[in-house]
């Protein structure tokens, strides 16, 4: 049957690739890739020589209809993004409910993401977590900073490296300095880096130098009973008002 498979790809260390990544990539028809040159060097690694149609922010809802049209008209595809789980901060979801709602078969496989081994190396718990994805960069980045604060989740956030030290000072602005937090840092690469402590201790190990590589923030949740005085300290606030 034809399908959409959505195909994690390494998000550094090429050994990270799954046999069944492999083999849905040889068997399908062809690839739908965010970046066509960054897959394209995937797929010649593998030895793997598929047609390739690009997806990625600027074209998506164009896309769309246009792959549908060819999966129902019996060919394979698989997506794929430049690292990691496609859909995870990363085109996608859009072409997903859209398959679904369209009655196409849409099946995930299982594969490396930045978060999972970011969260299990922050040895905070990671029972349950609240995944954030990229903070917003200017507008409403604010009131999301506020918002995870109150969390009483460990919680993560993608990060670019030159924001990550700015983004470390607003933290402790909201979430105060003594919070414990876990920065990584080039996963799965040669030079992957967890760096634990407070948020303060964070930012001080970072601002000492120019930070380069990718980067997951972890950051542990309010601890209960100081969130309820929080909420309640709000809602006098707000009868006060
Ligand atoms: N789809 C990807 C996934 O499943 O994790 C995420 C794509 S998002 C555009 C890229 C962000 O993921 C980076 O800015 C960084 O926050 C995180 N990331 C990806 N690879 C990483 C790595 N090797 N080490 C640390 N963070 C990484």
């Amino acid at each position: 049957m034809s399908k959409l498979y959505i195909v994690p790809t390494p998000i550094g260390n090429l050994d990270d690739i799954t046999l069944r990544a492999i083999k849905t990539l040889q068997t399908v028809d062809f690839v739908i890739a965010e970046d066509t040159r960054t897959s394209g060097n995937l797929l010649k690694h593998l030895d793997i020589h598929k047609p390739m149609q690009a997806f990625h922010l600027n074209n998506e809802h164009k896309a769309v209809q246009q792959i549908i049209n060819k999966i129902q008209a019996g060919q394979s595809a698989a997506l794929v993004s430049d690292a990691g789980t496609p859909a995870i901060s990363d085109p996608g979801f859009l072409l997903v409910r859209a398959c679904v709602e369209a009655g196409v078969a849409v099946e995930c496989l299982p594969g490396p993401t930045a978060l999972i081994p970011a969260i299990v190396n922050s040895a905070l718990p990671c029972d349950r977590f609240i995944f954030e994805g990229f903070l917003p960069q200017k507008k409403g980045r604010q009131t999301r900073l506020n918002e995870v604060a109150t969390y009483t989740k460990s919680f993560v956030l993608y990060e670019s490296p030159h924001r990550l030290v700015k983004a470390l000072a607003q933290l402790i602005e909201v979430c105060g300095a003594e919070r414990r937090a876990c920065i990584s840092r080039e996963l799965s690469k040669m030079f992957e880096e967890n760096y634990r402590g407070t948020l303060q201790e964070c930012y001080t190990h970072f601002n000492s130098k120019v930070v380069k590589g990718e980067i997951v923030i972890v950051i542990e949740g309010l601890p209960v009973a100081k969130s309820k005085k929080t909420n309640r300290k709000e809602s006098l606030d707000v009868e006060e008002d």
